[in-house]
């Protein structure tokens, strides 16, 4: 493991049983908290990709997506929950364990052709970032990859990102 994902690994505080019982939940909080840690993992996502655009899927999405945005020089574009965009909206649906849910982007948030890395902070079944993927697409741009900072690889979330270009900074 490098030192980076060690770092992050540490900083990363496993909840069991959160939000409901059987699932062990990923908070990035003391991550966020911690400066060194943080800027380490803003400098090295802004550092890897040639892109116009930072997409971040609400909500921790956003705290990592905004800080590669700026520190990359490109722009920001969030992926929000049904209902919560104000303009006209594109949205995409996916199962859920339990029920499903929906994402919407706005409609003209990319120029056709834009590059877009996808920023996340945890990969599970893959079914938001496969969304994400969908949705960007259709809204003009092209995905040039999916970041997060963890993978929880038991998920097989992978698999549903076949030919897209999935880093996870940490694999678990
Ligand atoms: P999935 O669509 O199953 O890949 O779930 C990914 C989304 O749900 C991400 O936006 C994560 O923030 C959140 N998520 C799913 N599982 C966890 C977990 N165990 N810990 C923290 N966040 C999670």
């Amino acid at each position: 493991m490098s030192d980076l994902s060690s770092l992050i690994c540490d900083r990363i505080r496993d909840v069991p049983d959160y939000p409901q019982p059987g699932v062990m939940f990923k908070d990035i909080t003391p991550l966020l908290a911690d400066p060194a840690v943080f800027t380490a993992v803003v400098d090295e996502l802004a550092g890897a990709y040639d892109v116009d655009k930072i997409v971040g899927i609400e909500a921790r999405g956003f705290i990592l997506a905004a800080p590669v945005a700026y520190r990359a020089g490109a722009g920001f574009v969030p992926i929000r929950k049904k209902g919560k965009l104000p303009s006209e909206t594109l949205e995409e649906s996916y199962d859920l364990e339990y029920g499903s849910a929906t994402i919407e982007v706005h409609r003209d948030a990319f120029t056709e052709g834009d590059r877009v890395l996808i920023v996340d902070d945890v990969l599970a079944t893959g079914g938001t970032a496969e969304a994400t993927v969908e949705l960007v697409r259709r809204a003009g741009a092209e995905v040039v990859g999916v970041a997060v900072l963890m993978e929880l690889a038991f998920l097989k979330g992978r698999e549903r990102l076949a030919g897209v270009d999935l880093r996870s900074l940490v694999i678990v």
